[in-house]
């Protein structure tokens, strides 16, 4: 069995470890760097700017444990070198894995040439690939509409964020949702003025109003400007920095501007006419629920796929198509189920939530059990001088099987997992009650909300 894959990012990766750990003859072709955008431009560079804004803001609370004042300096040359060195430790990782399990590794841009034919173009030349299964995981880019004139320089795309030439005086972020989110909290935490343009009444849409009250509250009293019910309809330079016309007539002003208004699929120069694989009107590859395309041998997975723009189920899909590669649909292969994929927003608090949420239920007239404990009634929150936030579980009433949640708070992308388990594996609320956890901890305020 020959299996070549186009993408190394988390898909592509993923299902090349793991097809090769089954035994098949897999080629990877990645033209920039393996470990995808996830590792060089997306989940890992933003992650590590907002650790070094929690250090920095971890400073400064500590004066309420006992402290001496402390005013932290950032130091951007570092900072950038601190980012170069996790990625290209990452990177070097998932390399040295995927030599050892034999996967052959081409540098270079792939593309379909017909149905079972892959063509690697490296810097040596061409090479064809005759396989029997393709994966295209070759992820996505940010969006950047025709009225942003992007330079890298004062209107800044995410990538040009990791981070810019210059700490920016005063930064006007475009777009409310997770990445908007994630930018405003990490660039007020280095110490930047911040204007959100939220184009509704509410940061994070999508979310629970509860949850996004809270991350609204802790923006507010950071000093962040919200600029709700505003759509951004072009950005202008001046002299001195940057001006934001919306669509109401307002406009914001700051040094610089960052546009964080979602991304698009990377399929356009993929030859998928060449093989027949069908593409949707905005660019993504539809797939079944084994990550098919309408071309059975031919899958698509991450980003490019459509579905959650999450990381982690981009790895997951690769693992699932792998095992379908190899043996196709047994009893033991679970299928994907995207309703159960935990997600996390790193602000501060930060904000996790799986399954199902209260307020769907709710629209669908489901009948569920909702409890809710602060983190105040812990001990280890006032312990660590952070008692923001709570602990929401969701459960069946009937047989307390637990069907989601969502945590606000210190470490909620960490904690989800005891629930992302219990929804998973379809525990009960009493499982995680009888769970003898450690005192004193924060997952102690799950074992409480389970209760
Ligand atoms: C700012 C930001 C922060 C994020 N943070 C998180 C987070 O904290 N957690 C999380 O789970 N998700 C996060 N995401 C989402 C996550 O980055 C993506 O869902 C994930 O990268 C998708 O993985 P992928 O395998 O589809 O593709 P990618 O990671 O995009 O990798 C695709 C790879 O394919 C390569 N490629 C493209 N075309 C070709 C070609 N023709 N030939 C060869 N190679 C090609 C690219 O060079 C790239 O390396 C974030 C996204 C953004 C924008």
């Amino acid at each position: 069995m020959r299996f070549a894959i186009v993408g190394g990012g988390p898909a592509g990766t993923q299902a090349a470890t793991h097809a090769a750990r089954l035994g098949v003859e897999v080629a990877l072709i990645e033209r920039d760097v393996v470990g995808g955008a996830a590792d060089l431009w997306d989940c890992i560079p933003s992650k590590a700017m907002i650790a070094t804004g929690g250090a920095m803001s971890f400073l400064v609370r500590a004066e309420h444990m006992g402290l001496e004042p402390v005013t932290p300096m950032l130091d951007l040359d570092r900072l950038r070198g601190r980012i170069g060195s996790i990625t290209g430790r990452l990177g070097a990782s998932t390399t040295a894995i995927l030599r050892s399990q034999d996967v052959d590794l081409i540098r270079g841009e792939g593309r379909l040439v017909g149905p079972h034919q892959v063509l690697a173009t490296t810097a040596e030349g061409t090479r064809e690939l005759e396989v029997d299964a393709i994966l295209l995981a070759t992820g996505s880019r940010p969006r950047i509409p025709d009225w942003a004139p992007v330079d890298g320089d004062r209107v800044l795309a995410t990538r040009d964020a990791y981070p810019p030439k210059e700490l920016p005086e005063h930064l006007v972020v475009i777009g409310s949702g997770v990445t908007g989110v994630e930018f405003v909290h990490m660039f007020s935490s280095l110490g930047c003025g911040v204007t959100l343009i939220v184009s509704r009444q509410q940061v994070l849409p999508s979310k629970d109003p509860e949850v996004a009250a809270v991350l609204e509250e802790d923006f507010i009293r950071r000093g962040v400007k919200l600029m709700k019910g505003a759509r951004a309809i072009g950005i202008d330079r001046t002299d001195d920095g940057v001006s934001v016309r919306c669509d109401d007539g307002r406009v914001a002003r700051g040094t610089h501007a960052l546009l964080a208004i979602g991304s698009i699929p990377n399929s356009a120069s993929l030859g998928l006419e060449t093989a027949g694989v069908e593409v949707d009107d905005r660019g993504y590859i539809p797939i079944n629920h084994h990550c098919q395309t309408n071309i059975p041998h031919i899958y698509a997975a991450g980003d490019l796929s459509g579905k959650l723009p999450l990381s982690s189920v981009a790895s997951m899909q690769g693992r699932k198509i792998a095992e379908h590669v190899v043996i196709g649909h047994t009893v033991s292969h679970r299928h994907l189920n995207y309703d159960k994929a935990a997600s996390a927003i790193f602000t501060e608090p930060e904000i996790a939530d799986v399954g199902l949420a209260e307020a769907d239920a709710f629209a669908e007239g489901r009948k569920v059990r909702v409890t809710k404990v602060p983190f105040a009634s812990t001990a280890k929150a006032l312990i660590d001088n952070d008692p923001r936030g709570f602990v929401k579980i969701v459960s069946d009433p009937a047989t307390g099987v637990v069907l989601g949640g969502s945590i606000v708070g210190q470490h909620a992308a960490e904690l989800i997992s005891v629930i992302a388990l219990a929804v998973t594996a379809g525990l009960r609320v009493q499982d995680i009650v009888e769970s003898m956890l450690v005192h004193p901890t924060l997952s102690q305020a799950l074992a409480e909300a389970a209760d």
